[in-house]
């Protein structure tokens, strides 16, 4: 184990009856930028809240470096929290705001200095260390946010919805900024965000929660192209499911014929027992003599809509319709008949 992984060992946590986090086991390693992504209330902050220290688990531990810290008051952990709500000083101006931590804990003053200006570097607010929080745009608020955060050099850096105030553009700019000071820094990031565009963009993992369970552990790759279920697969942008019963161990069947797919079904062989899923991005409109095997189907145009940067089209099969995501130069009316290739590494089997 490295030095400073944090081992989320069994944490439940109920508040009255109802169960928020239920039975959460991982390791985060040392560096490493995770966010904790779910929809409201699936349980994102309460564990964010248990790491910290302001809230305690009903069973479990948190273990930083191989020690429990379960019992250990907020203060005394290396964790800091950046919230959504920036929560800076409104008396003290930015540098101040920044240099609190350190002043509290009686670093020597050209210490402080050095850390503080070298901080406001990272974050790209040297220009700004005299204003005071009111005269700061959102961005600038939460940049100060981050670098007070860090300057205490902490194990681990807890950021809850930190971008959440922001408008969309300066969002994206920030989940890049972000990206490079956890890089810069080397500390270990863990984020909550119900936005799966920002957990993929700045994430090296993603934890999906749902219903106070860790669903899925993996890379923003992996969770995006190979969700293990309806839920993932529908959070993590749009998809096409198609029910589905088990032919054999690498065939299903679904309303409009048989599925070759790579892997084996854990659902049974009775009628429409389970889902397969595929993004619309997937499926291959084929082109005239072009020849597959198999999984292709016929369909007929019923809707074109631009999307910008591509068509989506709805393919109607008789039975069902399906989302299909075209180039800007591959131009289909309503009423075109199609045939549509879904490839089977592309086809992915669930667990419900
Ligand atoms: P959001 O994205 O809306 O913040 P979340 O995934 O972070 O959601 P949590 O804030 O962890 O969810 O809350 C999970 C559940 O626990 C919710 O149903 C919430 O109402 C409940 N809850 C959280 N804190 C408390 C509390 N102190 N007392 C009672 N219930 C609570």
């Amino acid at each position: 184990m490295e030095k400073f992984d944090l081992h989320i060992k069994g944490i439940k946590k109920s508040f009255g009856d109802k169960a928020v986090l239920k039975d959460i086991d991982v390791t985060i390693k040392d560096g490493e930028f995770v966010t904790l992504l779910g929809p409201s209330g699936c349980g994102k902050t309460t564990l964010l809240r248990i790491i910290a220290g302001f809230e305690k688990a009903d069973e479990g531990a948190v273990i930083l470096g191989g020690e429990d810290i379960s019992k250990k008051s907020p203060a005394k952990r290396d964790i800091n929290t950046v919230f959504q709500s920036y929560a800076l000083f409104p008396h003290l101006n930015v540098y101040n705001n920044i240099a609190f931590g350190l002043k509290s804990k009686k670093v020597p003053k050209d210490e402080i200095d050095k850390r503080v200006k070298k901080m406001m570097e990272v974050v790209n607010i040297t220009d700004f260390a005299k204003e005071m929080p009111a005269t700061l745009s959102g961005g600038q608020k939460q940049r100060v946010a981050l670098a007070r955060a860090l300057v205490n050099e902490p194990d681990i850096l807890l950021l809850d919805e930190p971008l959440s105030a922001l408008d969309a553009n300066l969002r994206k700019k920030l989940q890049t900024e972000l990206r490079e000071v956890q890089r810069k820094t080397d500390t270990t990031f863990i984020m909550v965000t119900h936005d799966q565009d920002e957990a993929i963009a700045v994430s090296d993992r993603i934890l999906v929660m749902y219903q106070g369970k860790l669903v899925q552990d993996g890379s923003p790759e992996d969770v995006y192209e190979h969700p293990v279920n309806r839920f993932v697969a529908n959070f993590m942008g749009e998809c096409n499911i198609l029910e589905c019963g088990k032919v054999s161990d690498k065939v299903v069947r679904c309303a409009i014929g048989e599925l070759v797919v790579e892997k084996t079904p854990t659902w049974s062989n009775v009628n429409c027992s389970g889902g397969v899923a595929i993004r619309m991005e997937d499926i291959h409109v084929c082109t005239e003599g072009e020849h597959f095997e198999n999984n292709v189907f016929h369909a007929t145009i019923k809707e074109r809509i631009f999307r910008g940067d591509y068509w989506e089209l709805h393919a109607d099969f008789g039975p069902l319709t399906l989302r299909v995501m075209t180039d800007p130069d591959q131009i289909y009316d309503p009423g075109d008949e199609v045939e549509l290739y879904m490839e089977p590494q592309y086809l992915q089997v669930l667990e419900d």
